[in-house]
């Protein structure tokens, strides 16, 4: 089996590769016009982020991240040999 390598985040695929780091908490920044209120920020390189808009869809980015993390056996990270 392989490990996924592109994760759904609002209606785009993010190559999980880019992802930087992914919000806690929902985002709030009180500004009128934000059009992110409420949303996961999923940060990615280069500036740029795409947001999740639920709970669920940000938990399906850190599983996706987690899987493809794992994609190494144990002891066959790029770490293997420090
Ligand atoms: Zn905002």
């Amino acid at each position: 089996m392989s490990a996924p390598t592109f994760c759904m985040v609002d209606d785009k695929y993010v190559p999980l590769w880019r992802v930087m780091w992914v919000s806690k908490t929902p985002h709030f920044c009180g500004e009128d016009d934000c059009q992110c209120e409420g949303c996961y920020e999923v940060r990615l390189e280069q500036d740029e982020a795409v947001w999740a808009t639920s709970k669920e869809e940000r938990d399906g980015v850190l599983k996706a991240l987690e899987e493809w993390g794992s994609g190494y056996g144990p002891g066959e990270g790029p770490w293997e040999g420090q």
